[in-house]
């Protein structure tokens, strides 16, 4: 890669969001792909490591799979040209929760009953597709998929890895290191073998497994296409939010104690029929069979650490820094916002690392833990306080 003069070559480790399709095939998106486009805008030089293929190659892309964006993530998106055609275009706006109770009752909560503003589900693929496109198109962004970050001297910018194709190491040297790469992060552990860099993480006890719900004839939602649709039960629960070709993405989140009982056709289905009876009318029971033994539940961890960088030469970012379980639905929204705040800092000090990194973490951290409780505490309220009066509400009624 050619030097810049003024300019700082960057590397950024991971090309941003993972996700699980099937058995075989992983999909990878974002927040390390949207950091290269705000990097390279300000000229300078980007190298991206991703361990996986590049999606754009592959011939099928799997079943529709959607996250919902809000704010924080369309903030960042509009910064680079990207809300239009990811939100107005192809996002479909969600306006509210609809509970559905075990007898089919429909109740609809609105995120803004004032404003009427929404969130969008926005499908996942094709989220990644458009930001690799769009880093790609600055000429100073290199994309080497297939490398996997071994070993790093974050101090010295020095990173070594592990090309999966012809099985050699290679090594390179940067001026800023951009740990991108996930939960399991490399880039972060490698930074935990330092003195007074804290790191908690925690594995919560439930689970998820993803199902599709399909469309009606004339290609029509199943349900209403304006919602996140949830099934509260209390100990567990069913979401699913709408795709722009008129299916539905779920999930079923429960404890692995749940799981555990439910390896069998008969008790797969009688689970569905005793609590999700809608739902398994709109799926059918060959699909949700085939779907639901598939695969196999995954798991769900939330990270805590601080600090998120090491002198001016490295930095963590989404879930590498703060891993969340999902909610809250804030887990890539905050990653995205994590890059506009990095963008800042870069324009307020002039890209100088030595002073954007302490102050990048000054910034993110507590926020960054924070986001982590409350998706923690959403799940409670949505598979079980959301079906109840509020605490307060119940006092005044027992004053009565
Ligand atoms: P990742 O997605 O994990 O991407 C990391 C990338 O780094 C991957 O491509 C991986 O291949 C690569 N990598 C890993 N290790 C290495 C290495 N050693 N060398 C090179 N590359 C490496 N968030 C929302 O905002 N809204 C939602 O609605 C939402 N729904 C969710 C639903 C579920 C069921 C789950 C599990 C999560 C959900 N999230 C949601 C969270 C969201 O998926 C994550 O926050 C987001 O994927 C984090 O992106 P990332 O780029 O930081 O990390």
């Amino acid at each position: 890669m050619t030097e810049v003069e003024g300019k700082s070559c960057i590397a950024i480790v991971g090309g941003g969001l993972k996700r699980t399709v099937n058995k075989k095939k992983k999909l990878l998106l974002q927040v390390g792909a949207l950091a290269a486009c705000f990097l390279a805008k300000r000229g300078h030089q980007i190298v991206i490591y991703e361990y996986r293929s590049d999606i754009r190659m592959e011939k099928s892309r799997g079943q529709s799979i959607n996250l919902a964006l809000s704010f924080r993530g369309r903030e960042a998106l509009k910064a680079i040209g990207l809300e239009n055609i990811l939100v107005k275009c192809h996002g479909t706006c969600m306006r509210g929760r609809m509970l559905h109770d075990k007898d089919g009752n429909l109740k609809e909560v609105l995120y803004d009953s004032v404003k009427g503003n929404c969130i969008y589900s926005v499908n996942r693929q094709y989220l990644n597709v458009v930001l690799l496109d769009a880093a790609e198109k600055y000429p100073q962004v290199q994309l080497n998929f297939n490398r996997k970050l071994v070993e790093a001297d974050l101090e010295k910018g020095k990173m070594k890895f592990l090309n999966t194709h012809t099985g050699a190491t290679e090594d390179a040297k940067v001026d800023l290191i951009i740990g991108a790469d996930g939960a399991h992060s490399t880039v972060r552990k490698i930074m935990a073998r330092r003195p007074l860099f804290n790191c908690a993480q925690t594995y919560i006890e439930h689970g998820y497994v993803e199902l599709s719900v399909p469309c009606k004839e004339y290609n029509e939602f199943a349900m209403s296409g304006n919602n996140l649709h949830v099934w509260p039960r209390g100990e567990f629960m069913m979401t699913s939010l709408p795709n722009e070709n008129h299916t539905f993405t779920g999930n079923l989140f429960a404890p692995f104690r749940v799981f555990e009982k439910l390896k069998t056709r008969e008790a797969l289905l009688s689970f569905y029929t005793e609590h999700f009876s809608d739902l398994l009318r709109l799926i059918g029971e060959e699909k949700l069979v085939e779907q639901f033994f598939e695969k196999e539940p995954q798991t769900l961890i939330s990270i805590k650490c601080k600090p998120y960088h090491v002198g001016k030469t490295a930095v963590i970012v989404g879930d590498a820094a703060h891993a969340m379980v999902p909610f809250y639905a804030q887990g890539m929204n905050t990653g995205f916002e994590d890059i506009l705040v990095l963008d800042e800092l870069m324009e307020r000090y002039d890209s100088n690392f030595a002073k954007i990194l302490p102050k990048f973490s000054e910034l993110r951290c507590d926020n960054g833990h924070a986001i982590c409780d409350l998706a923690m505490y959403n799940y409670i309220e949505m598979r079980d306080l959301v079906t109840k009066k509020s605490f307060l509400f119940r006092k005044f009624v027992d004053k009565l």
